[in-house]
């Protein structure tokens, strides 16, 4: 009996052994990568750079041949043309760019039924057989494995096919050749013209155009105004500027003569890049404005005979109403595109007023990408109870409307773990019968510096395994979103693996208790949510611990480095929660003083404001002022969000000499040195600004108020010329912000950043 045992384990050994591929034997080469003779562009590509990883890893360099040696030894054959033995293989894999591995003797067949099938497939290839994990982008860190003298291929029996056709992180820009590369390593398979790397142009990537309605008839402006959107205040037509326009929905025979004009616009991008354009995406831009002339806020009369009022001509107040007058002449324009481009299919972007489902089906060869932006909760799935209104409804209404419904989305970095989130959408677009052609994208920065929303490295150091889970469940979103992090885990962080893995139960758990309710959203904070997830449950002393002991306990010079960076930022926001981030957005001005305006949604929200109480009095819960900052290289911009008790109006006085403003009010400081400033003002717009208490100082700073169903508003605009603020410089200014809220028969409140009193503490300014 014991012997059978031993003979049955040492015949299993032998099994093992027998069934490994060598390619490298004691730091010596012995097997080879074969090419076709006319290898492509990704097969070449992956060929090369997977060939350089495993140099990295055994310090061998594994030849790469056109023509296969004579030596009885391991050959990996690259690509669709020696795939011929593997029928059935090739027939799944026909129509989309999935790959297979599979071995006969010595000999192991990488391929896909395209170029850049087979690309994953090598990439899938070194991952499997060996502890390597492409982490994340940054040049000097990013990549993880371990140092062997051997290498031999053991998994060579697969087959992956992706869920989804359209997968892709963007934008990329300003391009970044190590973020592209990670990108590619990861499965993303669309071209960005943006992000147009040396090289990657020969790749097998989609080819998308992406546009702005209006600017299909850009070129008609001259000869017919009437084309565009007409603006009763200005009494004017809004052309297309930076790409961007508004049409007039009401012209006869427009749809016709956009769609042509769109298929001139594709040609031309064909022409210039010399590829052909597989998919055109479409999209509203960032702006709310619509058609104000007659006939386009007339009512609407739909196919089925029914008549849709427009409530509002206002697109935020009407959404209903400008959707389906979109929706309308896409439809109608579809039919004129069918006759010039049948097999390029159009995908609608569903953001702003757009997102709002409309009355009428889409036209049922159009897909729909839909943006829940910028008030989606990143907490919860879009279909969970606790997502806020309208997204829930939106989402659900547009699962019964299009079989075609892809995702844009903001997947900027967090501390909290987003991929549960991002698997319960992408499984429920997979209940629709056409999910595989939809658009599956999100937005997210580079691994590069530490601009945009993201806050590029810096966010990649927070959020760096939800980037990386997030690229696994775009290819398929039903694999186990919790195995996946811990494989991250486990490759990454390697040695310090037990503690990283009690890091993530640790913020797993938090977040996914049922009653935190931390809001989440690409302009969300990344130290609010920090806040949410860590510090408000009690966590930070065990979560810096856990990251200190990992920091240790990590051997691997890139895992160390990465838990270094990520517990230095989580250290940075808990000593800074309260330092007023200022985006620098170009955009902003003009529209500053919009209260409507998108840009307003782009500016970090510091929402750290409490009661100013005596110390060890405990503040009750108040969290109803928020202020965001923004320059756009001339003024200083800030809003003010007061909600709360209604405000006891003090009026406006009469006399024109500058007061201190009376009632319900808001004193925002800037102290620089022994230089202090003050902007005062009250929801009736009277405004104080003084230089050291001199009132006679005078900065001519704008301001705009205005009430709100729960409160006021403000936008103060202040020049940057006053201050010594430079986009992107270092400033010793600092800020200070205090409320007192009057409300009648009640002794006043004041309610200020952190609860401090004045005086007593002010905060860090950093001038993006
Ligand atoms: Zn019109």
């Amino acid at each position: 009996m014991c012997n059978n045992k031993f003979v049955f384990v040492v015949c299993c050994l032998a099994a093992v052994t027998a069934s490994a591929s060598p390619l490298v034997k004691d730091g010596k080469p012995i097997g080879e990568f074969v090419l076709p003779a006319e290898a492509t562009g990704a097969e070449s590509f992956a060929a090369n750079d997977v060939c350089g990883w495993i140099q990295k890893i055994t310090g061998a360099e594994v030849p790469i041949v056109s023509k296969p040696s004579e030596q009885a030894n391991t050959k990996v054959f690259v690509g669709t043309a020696f795939a011929n033995v593997f029928p059935d293989d090739l027939k799944r894999l026909q129509g989309n760019d999935g790959f297979a591995v599979r071995r006969r003797g010595d000999n192991v067949y990488v391929f896909g039924s395209r170029p850049r099938g087979t690309l994953y497939g090598l990439y899938a290839l070194l991952e499997k057989n060996s502890d390597l994990i492409f982490a994340r982008p940054h040049a000097d860190f990013g990549t993880v494995h371990g140092q062997s003298p051997d290498f031999e291929l053991t998994e060579t029996d697969f087959i992956d096919i992706p869920v989804f056709l359209n997968r892709r992180f963007g934008p990329n820009w300003p391009k970044h050749r190590p973020t592209g590369e990670w990108l590619l390593r990861n499965r993303d398979n669309t071209r960005d013209v943006r992000a147009n790397y040396d090289g990657f142009m020969k790749l097998d990537l989609i080819e998308p155009y992406g546009t702005n309605f209006a600017v299909p008839i850009a070129s008609h402006q001259d000869e017919h105004p009437e084309y565009f959107g007409y603006d009763p205040i200005k009494k004017s037509r809004r052309f297309v500027k930076h790409g961007e326009g508004t049409m007039c929905l009401s012209v006869p025979g427009l749809p016709a003569i956009w769609a042509q004009g769109l298929a001139d616009d594709v040609a031309r991008h064909e022409a210039r890049f010399g590829r052909k354009v597989e998919h055109v995406r479409l999209g509203p831009g960032d702006n709310w404005f619509c058609c104000q002339c007659e006939e386009c806020v007339a009512p609407l009369t739909l196919p089925d005979g029914t008549q849709l009022q427009c409530k509002d001509p206002d697109s935020i107040k009407d959404p209903l109403f400008r959707s389906t007058q979109i929706m309308m002449f896409i439809n109608e324009a579809m039919e004129t595109w069918q006759t010039l481009r049948p097999q390029t299919p159009i995908h609608v972007l569903a953001y702003i007023h757009f997102a709002e489902p409309p009355r009428v089906a889409p036209h049922p060869d159009l897909g729909i990408w839909f943006a829940p932006y910028p008030t989606s909760n990143l907490h919860f799935p879009l279909l969970d109870p606790r997502q806020p209104e309208p997204w829930r409804s939106r989402f659900a209404k547009w699962l019964t409307m299009t079989d075609r419904l892809g995702f844009y989305e903001y997947y900027e970095a967090k501390p909290s773990p987003q991929a549960f989130y991002a698997a319960a959408n992408l499984r429920a677009v997979m209940q629709r019968p056409d999910h595989s052609n939809a658009l599956i994208y999100a937005e997210t920065s580079n691994d590069f510096g530490t601009d945009g929303i993201g806050n590029g490295e810096f966010g990649w150091d927070v959020g760096q395994m939800n980037l990386w889970v997030h690229t696994r469940l775009f290819w398929d979103p039903t694999q186990d979103v919790d195995a996946l992090y811990r494989y991250y885990i486990k490759r990454t962080y390697r040695e310090a693996a037990p503690q990283m893995l009690a890091y993530y139960d640790l913020i797993k758990t938090s977040w996914l208790s049922p009653d935190n309710d931390t809001f989440s959203s690409c302009h969300a904070s990344i130290a609010g949510v920090y806040k949410g997830l860590i510090v408000e449950r009690g966590l930070e002393k065990e979560c810096m611990r856990l990251l200190t002991e990992a920091e240790a306990a990590a051997k691997h010079p890139h895992s160390k480095t990465m838990i270094r960076r990520m517990r230095e930022q989580y250290e940075g926001f808990s000593k800074d929660m309260a330092r007023l981030m200022v985006a620098h957005i170009q955009e902003i001005r003009g529209e500053a003083d919009d209260f409507d305006s998108l840009q307003w949604e782009k500016p970090m929200v510091n929402d750290d404001f409490q009661l100013v109480t005596r110390e060890g009095e405990e503040p009750p819960a108040f969290s109803s002022t928020k202020l965001q900052a923004a320059h756009d290289g001339e003024s200083l911009h800030l809003r003010f969000r007061l909600e709360g008790p209604p405000a006891e109006r003090a009026g406006r006085s009469a006399s024109h000499t500058e007061r201190w403003p009376q009632g319900d009010h808001v004193e925002f400081w800037l102290v620089e040195g022994r230089t202090r400033y003050v902007f005062a003002f009250n929801a009736d717009g009277v405004q104080y600004d003084a230089k050291n208490l001199d009132r006679s100082w005078d900065s001519n700073w704008d301001l705009n108020v205005r009430s709100t169903s729960t409160g006021w508003e403000a936008i103060a605009s202040i020049p940057l010329s006053t201050f010594s603020f430079a986009a992107g410089q270092p400033t010793n200014v600092r800020w200070f912000c205090t409320r007192e809220i009057h409300q009648e028969g009640q002794p006043s409140k004041e309610v200020s950043c952190q609860g401090k009193p004045l005086y007593y503490r002010n905060f860090p300014i950093v001038i993006e």
